[in-house]
């Protein structure tokens, strides 16, 4: 059986648009459980307890840059997400519609 192509970042979010909020609230859950920043030095020793910064956006807490580690996170790969530094730069939406 053909398999299916890989959907675009876009198509991904057009989907989770249509999710309520208590659906998206569990989705997000699910992420926070793959997510790697937890691990990033950017983040280790900030005091952010927040996760998922691709679907979330910008972290109040995370301000200086010490490097991301998105590009090897799951999510990344499976929201066809194409930026980093989502803490920082705000998440996968916002920076969609930045140049
Ligand atoms: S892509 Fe980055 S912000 Fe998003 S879940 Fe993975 S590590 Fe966290
Ligand atoms: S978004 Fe990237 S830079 Fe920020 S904490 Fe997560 S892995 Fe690190």
């Amino acid at each position: 059986m053909a398999k299916e192509p890989q959907k675009t970042f876009e198509q991904n979010m057009e989907a989770m648009s249509k999710l309520t909020p208590a659906q998206m609230q569990a989705q997000i859950k699910e992420l926070d459980k793959i997510c790697v920043c937890g691990k990033c030095p950017t983040y280790v020793g900030t005091g952010e307890k927040k996760l998922t910064f691709c679907a979330i956006g910008k972290s109040a807490v995370i301000k200086k840059d010490k490097g991301c580690l998105c590009p090897t996170c799951p999510v990344q790969k499976n929201l066809a997400l194409r930026w980093d530094r989502y803490c920082l730069k705000g998440s996968g939406m916002q920076q969609s519609v930045m140049k």
